[in-house]
């Protein structure tokens, strides 16, 4: 490892900060000299609302959210449709798709996807939950938002059949030309996902 440029306490800040995805050594010095610069208005706010988290933040036992209560703030949300439920990768997938707006249904946080290369299996995901959740009444559907990816598609084909035997309509997202998206531009499976799933105008 190469020698650090400052003390102890601030290279373990660096290697921490490192650890952040987005973050290579080099950005972790930056943030860290940074977070150092403004130790008032962002290192003590910063250090408090850690503190905080590291102590309120639970993961939500019916969806799989991660927030300050546990049901979370989206499962108690009453003006959500309760009939939609919306299954994800992570956490992070919930986040991107609530900042989409178009949707105020509910989710289920699977914590994974199916992937013989790194054993992850079904029972270690939160498939059981999620099929227990669609049998409950007033459920109509369940959207498989999953990855366009490999394992993403084979999680995807897992959950439709282990929701098979229930009385609700199991959809999936669209696959096809991004929003602004140029055709010439477009990879070979995107072209030809979009031409077959081609919609009336
Ligand atoms: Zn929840």
């Amino acid at each position: 490892m190469a020698r650090g440029v400052a003390g102890p306490e601030i290279e373990r800040l660096i290697q921490l900060l490192a650890r952040l995805p987005g973050l290579g050594p080099r950005s972790a010095r930056r943030a860290a000299l940074t977070l150092l610069k403004k130790r008032e208005a962002l290192l003590g706010p910063l250090a408090e609302a850690m503190r905080i988290a590291s102590e309120r933040v639970v993961v939500c036992a019916s969806c799989g959210n991660v927030d300050t209560s546990d049901p979370c703030a989206v499962c108690t949300d009453a003006s959500r449709d309760g009939s939609i439920i919306v299954v994800v990768e992570d956490v992070s997938d919930l986040w991107a798709l609530e900042r989409a707006g178009a949707l105020h249904a509910r989710y289920h946080v699977l914590g994974g996807v199916l992937s013989a290369l790194d054993g992850v299996r079904p029972e270690n995901l939160a498939i059981d939950r999620l099929v227990a959740r669609a049998a409950e009444p007033g459920v109509r559907e369940v959207i498989v938002a999953l990855n366009a990816t490999v394992d993403g598609q084979t999680t995807a084909h897992y959950v439709t059949e282990a929701l098979a035997h229930l009385p609700v309509t199991v959809t999936r997202l669209a696959h096809g030309v991004p929003v602004g998206g140029e055709l010439d531009y477009l990879d070979e499976g995107t072209l030809s996902a979009a031409l077959k799933r081609r919609t009336a105008m």
